[in-house]
């Protein structure tokens, strides 16, 4: 992992990347987390299955709904949202390691987890929030239904959830448009790039 430098008892930002299932914000991530190898990227927890390709604990950590369940009882979690008939969460516990150590962390998360950091009484306040946006609702359209991970209900769910998703663009600090992923990625690093807040009130 990248240098922390001096922290000074600096607590680290929290970024939350968010925007519409199908925006591409997984390929962005993955652009991003070359330009910056020492960000660290919270894994979520979920309870969809593994699609090809994906790895247990990198992509995500797969959970039964019952150990999903106990995560939400036991307050493990930051946020956590249904999606399109799965359960998806953010473990609280390395998040808040890392803050405190000073470290900036991401979270690529829905709309409705966005919301929740927005809310959370010590994170919330001082969370950026980007949301990136596709160019248009039918090039969101067409990318959802060509990406085949999906059956078609299960694209449909989507794509309705998309069209909600959309009209939350005005609750975000940021956007970030995904027109083409390398200039998405750089729009994220400039984002990131700006000033720490001044340390805490002492
Ligand atoms: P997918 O199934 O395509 O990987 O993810 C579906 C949606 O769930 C995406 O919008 C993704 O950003 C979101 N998501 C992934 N992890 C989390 C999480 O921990 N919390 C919330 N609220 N949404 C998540």
């Amino acid at each position: 992992r990248a240098a922390c430098p001096e922290t000074d008892g600096r607590r680290g930002r929290l970024f939350v990347l968010s925007g519409p299932s199908g925006v591409g914000k997984s390929t962005v991530l993955a652009h991003l987390r070359r330009e910056l190898p020492g960000l660290w990227y919270s894994v979520s927890v979920t309870t969809r299955s593994r699609r090809p390709g994906e790895r247990d604990g990198v992509n995500y950590l797969f959970l039964t709904e019952d150990r999903f369940r106990e995560m939400v009882a036991a307050h493990d979690l930051l946020e956590y949202a249904r999606f399109a008939g799965h359960w998806y969460g953010t473990p609280r516990g390395p998040v808040e390691e890392r803050l405190a150590a000073g470290e900036d962390v991401l979270l690529e998360i829905d709309v409705q987890g966005a919301r929740q950091v927005r809310r959370h009484p010590d994170l919330g306040a001082a969370a950026v929030l980007v949301f990136l946006a596709p160019p248009s609702f039918a090039e969101l359209e067409r990318r959802l239904t060509g990406r085949g991970t999906e059956d078609p209900a299960a694209t449909e769910a989507r794509l309705a959830a998309a069209r909600d998703e959309i009209a939350a663009e005005r609750e975000f600090d940021h956007t970030v448009v995904n027109t083409d992923v390398p200039a998405a990625a750089r729009g994220l690093v400039s984002l990131m790039a700006g000033p720490h807040p001044a340390a805490g009130s002492d």
